[in-house]
């Protein structure tokens, strides 16, 4: 599934692409057919996002609002001249005289109103990549909690963004036993673990992939830095993972194979839906 930062560089390349030009709207599919027409030919405004939700503003205050869901794909390309073919099932068509922007399989595509937006952010916890959060907010609710670690992560009424991949990796990063329920959580893990999350998931927009073992994370942090990261950015669509690092992870999963810091046997077991690797000897604290 998508995570959170494939969200939010999917709303800066829409704003790289449409924003401030007429858009038009399509669905070559059809199930978005009356959506599409409320839309076709206004201006996108600003696209934002917030955890796993994509909000587009169009002029006259007309909001769309995407959710990927768990296969959903957004592709946002140059245009290539003359005639673009429709490939699968695209439900909406984002095309002016430089971009085109399939989106296809998202469980959420819809036309909503201003006051709808407010709904759905207001149900969402903090997310790290947004300048406003507030990971009090968070914490509150984590306190509060008799529910694991891992699965309070993945809730995105409590922390909004976080899926599969980040939840497993940052508790390993920080040590934490995914087990313990919120409210046995330290608030200086806590503090911690959000810490972290601010700086590894602009790293995930950036590269268009998730990077969270050390010597790839500075590597990263060095391209940014450099600014030599802004051509991946650039390259990346949507249509597929980034691929400037070699795809590893601490525990992602690496279920049955040894835990890279002591050896252990990496365990997995399902949690909130999801498949939770860790290692039970690294894991312990709180
Ligand atoms: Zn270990």
């Amino acid at each position: 599934m998508p995570e959170g930062h494939t969200i939010h560089a999917l709303a800066g390349r829409l704003n790289g692409a449409f924003a401030a030009s007429a858009v038009a709207v399509s669905s070559p599919q059809g199930k978005f057919a009356d959506g599409a027409a409320l839309l076709d030919g206004l201006r996108l405004v600003d696209a934002s996002a917030w955890g796993k939700h994509l909000f587009a503003e169009f002029e006259g205050e007309r909001w769309l609002n995407v959710h990927l869901g768990l296969i959903g794909k957004f592709s946002v390309m140059a245009h290539p001249g003359g005639h673009i073919p429709v490939e699968g099932q695209v439900r909406l068509r984002l095309l002016n005289d430089s971009w085109v922007g399939d989106l296809r399989g998202p469980t959420v595509c819809a036309v909503v109103t201003p006051q709808k937006v407010d709904q759905i952010r207001a149900r969402l916890g903090p997310d790290p990549l947004r300048q406003d959060a507030d990971p009090d907010l968070a914490l509150y609710r984590i306190s509060r909690s008799a529910r694991s670690i891992a699965e309070l992560l993945m809730d995105q009424a409590v922390l909004a963004g976080v899926g599969n991949v980040y939840r497993c990796e940052v508790l390993f990063r920080h040590r934490v036993d995914p087990f313990r329920p919120g409210r046995q959580i330290l608030p200086a893990t806590w503090r911690a673990i959000w810490d972290d999350l601010v700086s590894l998931m602009p790293l995930g927009v950036a590269f268009g992939q998730i990077v969270t073992m050390d010597d790839q994370v500075a590597d990263a942090m060095a391209a940014v830095a450099d600014g030599s990261a802004a051509a991946t950015t650039a390259a990346v669509t949507g249509a597929r993972l980034g691929n400037r690092f070699e795809r590893r992870f601490y525990l992602y999963r690496r279920t049955g194979e040894p835990c890279r810091v002591c050896g252990r046997t990496v365990r997995t077991q399902l949690l909130a839906g999801r498949n939770l690797f860790w290692c039970g000897r690294c894991q312990r604290g709180r």
